[in-house]
């Protein structure tokens, strides 16, 4: 490459590049190169960038045109693949190209490190084993516990090991160095492989596979370079196991895989079936990560010695030498669309990465989004099935509880207690269902009917019996809970409704002898907390499961015989277009939970709607009718995927600073569109979005809807760039979501 000119990718949410002169190698002997992280001056400051490419000329004028300080990297940290991903990705979604090579860095790449990270290690030289650590504590009670920490740690003990010594901790070290007594030397960075007890031996014999299976896989395997695979699966009919036989299969050639699931379905369970079964080293990355292991799990996988990565959205983007399939599990899951910032959606990317690198694609799920459904239809999918699950495991019974006739009391109603106790005495494990955390959904006085809300979002506040608070669940303020009514000074507030909180009162109450175990988002805060609970249900000791939407995902329970929705009717009537598809979603998902082992399973629902048509399609005919059923409306609507959207929305405290804003961005989309370049272009709005105060903050939202991908585009590459000139732009918080998965 030659030039003099830098062209940087820096993460400020400018949607351009930065030209900086090439350092002149005052400091440090590395040449420039694309991919290759750079230190450059930005304003009073400095920031690490990128470099995307290498030129000669630049629009900046000569004199204004600063120079790069120093090279970081003496090799590319990407491949060209990885760049080319980052690239179309920055321009499909109109984002910073530097907020996503930002998104797509390990922390510590992107705070700077080596991609050879190394750390200082402290070990005992030979003396220090006989060292008598009393004759130190006296005077030197830093130095003293250091030692003992030495001596515990086998292979030696890092900085934050021994920070545990006291805040000197460092002095006294190199005290203790200098007397001969340690050793500090350094060492490529590492973390313990996660323990195995299998010593790299497979363990788990794989199952017979069923006809489908063998049939789904042979597709799979026999695939020549790119094809996308819609594996359509009903719960527990044994998806997992033909990604297992489809990777091991690229092990055989030599080749990775890349698997991305969604963030709840990524449990230590999961990645121990994988570890049991394939003979490799598994590269695993996802958000509870450090930044330590992040990078060693990242760099496993960009070297090739990690066969299988397995990671969250983010993962999307990971290097990988030698790919031969991507894997998306879940695929209709929501947490695979990131909702702030770069919303990209990863599987939409690892289509297009899957098209790139010409490799199949398989997307599996019980209860597959719409999009794909339509990839189907079209022709640009081709569509696996697995319609049983296994051996003698059926798919639950379905039954609807009218709760128009069964009076409830704490969310349950007679005929559901009693299949509860039914299974309990049966030896059977009781999943019960409510998405919604708390105590009661609200407070409200006795006397006047008034309803506790938030001051700062158009929302109610939830009683959080256990705190003792009124918690907003948007803004997260909280609340001591108010003596009297705000509006008649009524002394009797009444906690209405039904929460997570209090079902399991309510539960504990009625089923006293038997083990409980609540899973939410309140529950499971502490880190390794969820994972504790679910292993008190797959070890058998708690018999009843409640929680939220955590619970529907992944999960397998063998022992679960029956599932209980307290509350089908939260989202039956929801405003977004895919509210149905996302209720239809979580109710197989939830149900699926039912029956996975060699018992049958049954599903109870609790609703004000039997008649609903959407809950009856599901219960009679399943997902497959519903989806079918709902498309049809879907397209005459003319909603994706039957079209294309791109939400703008903007938020500021005064109301008129975000809708100035929307007006201005649609007349200007108005403008464009009158000139007749934009066929198949419309805008919705502005209007205020669904909740239109939050965090007290007003917002406001103005939709563009296009037939086609390309059409959008179009449309996007002279209108979105357009709207970072209004003079409106500097007065409120403002984005744009292209392919947006929530409309608010
Ligand atoms: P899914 O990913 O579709 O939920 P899994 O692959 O996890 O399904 O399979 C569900 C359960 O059925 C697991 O316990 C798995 O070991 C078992 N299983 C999968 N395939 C078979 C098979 N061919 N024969 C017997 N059991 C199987
Ligand atoms: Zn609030």
């Amino acid at each position: 490459m030659t030039g003099s000119i830098l062209r940087v990718g820096l993460a400020t949410p400018l949607l351009r590049l930065f030209d900086y002169r090439c350092p002149d190698h005052g400091d440090g002997p590395l040449t420039p190169g694309r991919g290759r992280r750079v230190i450059v001056p930005f304003g009073k400051k400095t920031r690490i960038g990128l470099i995307v490419a290498i030129t000669d000329t630049s629009s900046v004028p000569a004199a204004k045109l600063r120079t790069a300080i120093r090279i970081i990297d003496d090799e590319p940290l990407f491949d060209e693949s990885i760049m080319a991903l980052l690239e179309w990705s920055a321009n499909y979604y109109r984002h910073a190209l530097g907020e996503v090579i930002a998104t797509a860095l390990p922390g510590l790449l992107r705070k700077g490190g080596a991609i050879d990270a190394t750390e200082l290690i402290w070990q005992a030289a030979e003396q220090g084993r006989n060292l008598d650590i009393t004759a130190l504590s006296k005077r030197a009670s830093v130095q003293a516990r250091i030692v003992e920490l030495i001596l515990k740690a086998a292979d030696g003990a890092d900085a934050t090991l021994l920070s545990a010594a006291g805040k000197t901790w460092r002095t006294a070290a190199t005290k203790l160095v200098d007397k001969g007594l340690l050793t500090m030397t350094e060492r490529r960075i590492t973390v313990a492989p996660a323990r195995d007890d299998t010593d790299g031996q497979r363990t788990d014999t794989p199952p017979t596979l069923t006809e489908d299976q063998r049939t789904a896989i042979d597709s799979i395997t026999a695939a020549n370079g790119y094809t996308a695979f819609l594996l359509e699966g009903v719960t527990g009919s044994g998806k997992t196991e033909v990604y297992l036989h489809c990777i091991e299969r690229e092990l055989e050639q030599g080749r990775q895989s890349l698997l991305l699931v969604p963030e709840i379905g990524l449990t230590p369970q999961l990645v121990d079936r994988f570890r049991r079964r394939l003979s490799t080293d598994i590269a695993v990355l996802h958000s509870g990560l450090n930044d330590t292991e992040r990078l060693v799990a990242w760099r496993k996988a960009r070297d090739g010695s990690a066969g299988v990565i397995i990671g969250t959205r983010s993962a999307i983007f990971t290097p990988i030498p030698k790919p031969g399939l991507i894997i998306i599990d879940e695929e209709h899951d929501t947490s695979l669309k990131q909702q702030d910032g770069f919303r990209y959606s990863a599987r939409d990317l690892a289509v297009w990465r899957a098209h790139q690198l010409d490799i199949p694609i398989v997307l599996g799920s019980a209860t597959p989004s719409f999009e794909s459904l339509e990839n189907v239809n079209a022709g640009r999918y081709s569509k696996l099935s697995l319609p049983n699950r296994p051996g003698n495991a059926r798919q639950p019974v379905v039954k609807l509880i009218d709760l128009r006739h069964q009076p409830s009391k704490d969310g349950l109603t007679e005929p559901l207690r009693e299949a509860i106790s039914r299974h309990l005495n049966d030896d059977g494990q009781v999943l019960l269902y409510l998405n919604r955390r708390g105590f009661a959904p609200s407070m409200m006085c006795t006397d006047c009917g008034q309803l506790v809300e938030c001051r700062r979002c158009d929302a109610r506040l939830v009683f959080h019996q256990h705190r003792g608070r009124l918690v907003c669940h948007h803004c997260g303020a909280e609340h001591a809970v108010p003596r009297e009514c705000a509006e008649c000074h009524a002394p009797d507030l009444l906690p209405v409704g039904q929460g997570t909180e209090r079902l399991e009162q309510a539960l504990t109450e009625l089923f006293a002898e038997h083990r409980i175990i609540r899973i939410d988002r309140d529950t499971t805060r502490r880190k390794g907390e969820i994972e504790r609970r679910l292993e008190l249900v797959r070890s058998g000791e708690a018999r009843i499961l409640l929680g939220t939407q955590m619970l529907t995902k992944g999960h397998d329970f063998p022992n679960v015989t029956m599932v209980g929705i307290i509350d089908a009717d939260q989202g039956l009537f929801g405003t977004d277009f895919r509210s149905s598809e996302r209720l239809a979603q979580s109710f197989i998902q939830v149900s699926g939970r039912a029956g996975r082992g060699e018992r049958p399973g049954e599903v109870y629902i609790q609703t004000l709607f039997p008649d609903h048509p959407l809950l009856t399609t599901l219960v009679a005919e399943g997902y497959g009718p519903f989806a079918t059923a709902a498309m049809v409306e879907r397209q005459s609507a003319g909603w994706p995927p039957f079209s294309y959207l791109a939400l703008t929305r903007a938020e500021a405290v005064r109301r008129q600073d975000a809708f100035m804003f929307l007006e201005e961005a649609r007349d200007l989309a108005a403008q464009l569109i009158a000139t007749g370049r934009f066929a198949g272009v419309r805008w919705l709005g502005p209007a205020s979005a669904p909740m239109e105060r939050r965090s007290g903050r007003y917002r406001g939202q103005l939709l563009i809807q296009a037939e086609t991908r390309g059409q959008m585009q179009r449309f996007l590459g002279t209108w979105r760039p357009a709207l970072d000139d209004l003079k409106s732009a500097r007065k409120t918080r403002w984005s744009v979501d292209i392919d947006p998965t929530e409309l608010f």
